[in-house]
């Protein structure tokens, strides 16, 4: 969502995507917290655990800086750039920023390494959801902040208070939710 390239990554199931998002909760002693706080994680978590002596940063630029572009992670895990405004309104609950950012770790966590030069999609390319980096970095997201096991309701305005998601991140991810029989 943040760029308007695609990247062909290694396929992975949506099952493997959720389970790491769990994971991240888990390691984080946040599996029972339905807002995850997204910025303290990239913020201050991130750079302490990948360890900033392997260069690792978290950036926040200028618009001028990054252009149309949201968020921005380095291919080779290096950083991760959140656009200016972006990070203003995710600091303030923002539910469409806060998914951003949450893309964003998604490519870092899952394509660190892979987005070779080579694997960017042409423009009419349509590739399958489970090879699309960037579908891939979405369910990360949907799952990172809207947990299976944390929903037990179908009501959108609710689900967008309680977890800190847009009207239509909370939306998709109830008609998903009820479609799969899990509410
Ligand atoms: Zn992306």
């Amino acid at each position: 969502m943040s760029s308007s390239y695609d990247y062909r990554v290694t396929p992975l199931g949506w099952d493997k995507v959720d389970g790491l998002a769990n994971q991240i909760r888990g390691l984080l002693k946040l599996s029972d917290i339905p807002c995850f706080p997204i910025v303290e994680v990239l913020e201050q978590v991130l750079p302490r655990l990948v360890g900033s002596e392997d260069g690792f940063s978290f950036q926040v630029c200028s618009e001028g800086e990054m252009g149309s572009a949201e968020g921005l992670t380095c291919p080779e895990g290096t950083f991760i750039r959140v656009r200016e405004d972006v990070y203003d309104e995710a600091c303030c609950g923002g539910g469409r920023a806060r998914f951003t950012l949450s893309h964003e770790l998604g490519h870092f966590l899952l394509h660190t390494g892979q987005n070779q030069p080579l694997a960017r999609a042409r423009p009419n390319e349509k590739l399958r959801a489970f090879e699309s980096a960037e579908k891939q970095a979405d369910r990360f997201a949907a799952t990172l902040l809207m947990p299976f096991h944390l929903l037990d309701e179908d009501d959108v305005s609710s689900v967008m208070g309680r977890f800190g998601v847009s009207k239509s991140a909370a939306t998709v991810k109830l008609e998903k939710m009820v479609k799969d029989g899990l509410l």
